[in-house]
């Protein structure tokens, strides 16, 4: 293991040693003025490369990590250039709201076990405007996919909803890191729309469009919609009766979800 430090898998540790994977990182950052916001500086390869650029603030849950950075970076800290905040990040959201006090782009390889609950934080956080997150494979696909694909779920309408750009931007092999992961890598990026503000339930209500995804979508909404109420609102968007939920646009499901909380408002 890299500088004798044992990688935690309960921390989701798999440090990145592959440089070229950095600098691919570093080239796709945004072009602005923005703070940066780093998520499980690790052993703090991605952090020495993002405070050139950068001031970057970054949180660290391990206590044994947090002692590396603090001699590591100990210049960049004293002159303010980089924050460290040991903490789970998720509590730090829970407790302020956000990552940080101003705009910021998140940049991180993320811990796998809370990658998508992260990348869902960062799209309500206002503060936060783009997003450049190492993920597995199989989630970025999933936050990338629009309808019709395979991989088609609540993750890509709300990418599609809340982002003015999103894509993949490159794939990253388990040998890259130490130790290797079992899965294969991706880079997502997303450029979110700051003028989206998602409903809070909106998300609740995708999970039930999706619940059984083989299904009828209409099936899956028989669960919280009256048939007739169901019907009315079918005809006044067009809809088929028979679509599945992985046949209808992100923009059909904003539509949708709008009629479905207006009834119930009015009943
Ligand atoms: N950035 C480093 C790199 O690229 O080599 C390490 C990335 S490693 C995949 C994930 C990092 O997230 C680890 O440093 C881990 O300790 C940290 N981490 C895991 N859970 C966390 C949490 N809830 N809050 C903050 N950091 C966390």
């Amino acid at each position: 293991m890299k500088n004798n430090i044992k990688a935690k898998k309960r921390f989701g540790q798999n440090f990145l040693k592959d440089s070229s994977v950095l600098t691919r990182i570093i080239q796709s950052m945004p072009h602005n003025n923005n703070h940066i916001v780093e998520i499980g500086p690790g052993l703090g390869d991605l952090t020495q490369n993002l405070v050139k650029y950068k001031d970057t603030t970054a949180y660290e849950v391990d206590t044994d990590l947090i002692s590396i950075l603090k001699s590591k970076f100990a210049i960049e800290l004293q002159s303010e250039r980089f924050k460290l905040i040991h903490t789970d990040v998720l509590e730090a959201w829970d407790k302020n709201g956000s990552l940080y006090d101003g705009k910021y782009d998140l940049i991180a390889n993320l811990p796998y076990y809370i990658a998508t609950n992260i990348i869902l934080r960062a799209f309500e956080d206002v503060n936060c405007e783009n997003i450049i997150v190492m993920i597995q494979k199989e989630v970025a696909l999933k936050f990338s996919a629009t309808a019709g694909d395979k991989e088609y779920s609540s993750l890509g309408v709300i990418t599609e909803l809340i982002s003015k750009e999103s894509e993949i931007l490159f794939d990253v092999p388990p040998e890259s890191f130490d130790p290797p992961p079992k899965v294969m890598s991706s880079i997502l990026y997303v450029s979110k729309d700051t003028n989206v503000a998602l409903d809070k339930d909106f998300n609740k209500f995708l999970k039930v469009c999706f619940s059984q995804p083989r299904k009828k979508l209409s099936k899956n909404l028989s669960s919280i919609v009256n048939k007739e109420f169901l019907s009315n609102i079918y005809n006044e968007l067009n809809l088929k009766e028979t679509l599945r939920p992985h046949e209808v646009s992100a923009s059909l499901y904003s539509q949708l979800y709008t009629k479905v909380i207006n009834g119930k408002q009015r009943s």
